[in-house]
């Protein structure tokens, strides 16, 4: 119920709705200065190859330990750093972070195989022009090798994405950047559209997955899982899923083919030493 009080101005009687816009407004001004006092931290979940078990890499997730509000989740505030922009700043800095930790990972792990470094980005980022070229600047300055680096992108920042957007990331593809179309399946993308653009993972979003936790697993779901994996390994696309949760989800999906998994049932976003015990314990 909102009610004019002249001009553009507005009254309005629900007091919980306007503290959250308070605390939304002061989320967004505290942003550019918590970036530069470096409250902002990630935290490293795995991604296991479902074959095996072993650990094939892990992905970013930003984090703000706010002084008075504590550690808040990237919903609250990924969406307010894409409007005001900061998202470019800030998206850089966890670019530079996680790609250095990679290179420490790699490092500690000489022959640790293929660890790979998972990190989200925004369609902001998509749409700024420096995006190839921060990306090139990070890899070179951390040594870590294109191919263990692994961009995603929502399946919705790319619905009807013309060629000027699609660009970059064909360029970061071609030199060897591999990018998944994160939470697959919640959009409403023409199946027949993901020939054209320049991606080697699809990463199946956490609703799919939820089917697979019933006893049995709901049919319908594994029907719509099968039929994503066959089309996309026909197209020789990795497929990825969100949110195991259990061994019998874990065991499904792998079952139906797919290639890699994240989730609780195998570690909840972490420190990034608790990676490493993980390579660790695999290599034992
Ligand atoms: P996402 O990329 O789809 O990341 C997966 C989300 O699912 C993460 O939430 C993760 O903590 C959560 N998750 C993982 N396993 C499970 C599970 O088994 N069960 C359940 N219920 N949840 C699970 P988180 O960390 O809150 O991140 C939310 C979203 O914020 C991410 O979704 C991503 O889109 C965005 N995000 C995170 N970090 C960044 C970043 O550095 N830049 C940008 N642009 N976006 C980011
Ligand atoms: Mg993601
Ligand atoms: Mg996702
Ligand atoms: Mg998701």
């Amino acid at each position: 119920r909102a009610k004019s009080a002249g001009g553009n101005r507005y009254e309005r009687a629900d007091p919980e709705a306007d503290a959250r816009a308070i605390t939304r407004h002061g989320l967004t001004t505290a942003l550019p200065a918590a970036l530069d006092r470096g409250e902002f931290f990630i935290e490293y979940q795995p991604l296991v190859h479902l074959g095996d078990g072993t650990v094939h890499g892990a992905e970013a997730l930003v984090r703000w330990c706010h002084p008075q509000h504590g550690v808040l989740g990237p919903d609250r505030f990924i969406p307010l750093a894409e409007h005001t922009g900061l998202i470019v700043p800030l998206g850089r800095w966890v670019l530079d972070e996680a790609v250095r930790q990679a290179r420490f990972w790699k490092h500690r792990h000489a022959d640790g195989g293929p660890l790979r470094i998972n990190v989200n980005l925004s369609p902001t980022q998509l749409h700024h022009p420096g995006l190839v070229g921060d990306i090139t600047d990070v890899l070179d300055r951390s040594g870590l090798a294109p191919g263990a680096l692994c961009l995603e992108v929502t399946e919705s920042a790319l619905i009807g994405a013309d060629e000027d957007l699609l660009k970059p990331l064909r360029q970061l593809a071609e030199m060897g950047v591999d990018i998944a179309l994160d939470d697959f399946g919640t959009g409403y993308s023409n199946l027949a559209n993901l020939r054209r653009l320049p991606v080697s993972v699809l990463k199946l979003d956490r609703s799919f997955t939820r089917g697979m936790q019933q006893h049995p697993a709901d049919p319908v779901d594994m029907k719509i899982v099968e039929g994503i994996v066959s089309l996309a390994h026909s197209l020789e696309l990795a497929v990825t899923v969100e949110g195991v949760e259990t061994a019998a989800q874990a065991e499904q999906l792998r079952a139906l083919g797919c290639d890699t998994a994240q989730g609780w049932y195998y570690a909840r976003p972490g420190a990034p030493d608790r990676i490493h015990s993980l390579v660790l314990a695999d290599a034992v």
